[in-house]
């Protein structure tokens, strides 16, 4: 299968009855650039620029940091790449400043709220991304957005170097990994172009389970009908507005979680690139109308194990 996979790469992800839906690759640097296209990729939906930041001595400067991204968007082709901004913080400090010590790192001072304080660093990174995508296509999203105030700062942050730029081809939108934000994204629709779903958070802040913690791995399951509630109210006020909704976390390459995303009327999935192509052929053998089906059965589910056991019983084809 993997084979074969491999060999319709280049096929679009449609399914049986022609719905049609993006998958993009998720990039944590720039050696594997090359590949996304390769392995049959419609762009990056995720690029965690931390890599940018991280084992360095110093802040990277203007200059250094559009050097790294410049060879991003060359490799793409003109396929669009969604940059998130720096997502650092709490348990992952970086090595030139020093943060206060934190009780509960993941409520901390993460993601926006530290680019909030730092706002120089922000202004600096959506510069270079503007300057190293030079009018190629170019979507910048913030991560941990909890609250429409840290999306309207960011946004006119962002404006302001974009008229200064004249950088037009910019879609800016937020990653949804908050149960905040999904909560309230009727709001959030009105004013961003896009959402991305970032499971891995999602799930630990709806489920109360860090997603560090192996011994309580089995409560953190992002098929858990409350996470799938999200979602599927995160797609619907996004759709309501005319706004795409895509999946980065790593459920978007769960065998098990593509036909329910699917169903849910998620409109990109973002995946390693190790699992592109298998993502791909799997939703060419779905029927949207099916997967529709199964979302509704595991929007009403117990749990994640009742879920897990429905999509067993579809695989077995007799769900
Ligand atoms: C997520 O939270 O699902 C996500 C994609 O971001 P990260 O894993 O980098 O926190
Ligand atoms: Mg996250």
């Amino acid at each position: 299968a993997a084979a074969r996979a491999w060999e319709e790469r280049d096929l679009a992800a449609i399914t049986q009855d022609k719905h049609r839906i993006d998958v993009a690759a998720n990039l944590g640097g720039i050696k594997d650039a090359s590949q996304v296209l390769a392995s049959g990729g419609d762009g990056v939906g995720l690029l965690r620029t931390e890599f940018v930041f991280m084992s360095r001595r110093s802040a990277p400067d203007l200059a250094s940091q559009t050097a790294l991204y410049r060879p991003l968007f060359d490799a793409l082709k003109g396929r669009p790449l969604l940059a998130r901004t720096l997502d650092v913080g709490g348990d992952k400090p970086l090595p030139y400043w020093s943060s206060p010590k934190e009780d509960n790192p993941f409520l901390g001072v993460r993601g926006i709220r530290l680019c909030q304080q730092h706002p120089a660093l922000l202004k600096t990174q959506i510069r270079a991304l503007l300057m190293a995508a030079n009018n190629r296509p170019v979507r910048i999203m913030f991560p941990m957005i909890t609250d429409i105030a840290e999306w309207r700062w960011a946004k006119d942050r962002v404006n302001e170097i974009q008229a200064e730029l004249n950088a037009t081809q910019v879609e800016l939108g937020i990653m949804i990994e908050v149960p905040a934000a999904a909560l309230c994204a009727p709001v959030f629709a009105q004013e961003v172009d896009f959402f991305s779903i970032g499971t891995n958070d999602l799930t630990q802040y709806t489920m109360a389970v860090d997603r560090g913690n192996g011994e309580l791995a089995y409560l953190g399951d992002g098929l858990h009908p409350s996470v799938l509630q999200l979602i599927k109210m995160t797609v619907e006020a996004a759709h309501q507005q005319g706004k795409w909704v895509g999946v980065c976390g790593e459920l978007a390459a769960d065998a098990q979680a593509v036909p329910i995303l699917l169903g849910l009327g998620v409109d990109e999935l973002s995946v390693s690139l190790a699992r592109l192509p298998l993502v791909k052929s799997q939703i060419r053998q779905l029927s949207f109308a099916h997967c529709q089906w199964l979302a509704q059965q595991a929007l009403v589910a117990d749990d994640a194990a009742g879920v897990r056991r429905l999509m067993s019983q579809a695989e077995k084809g007799i769900a």
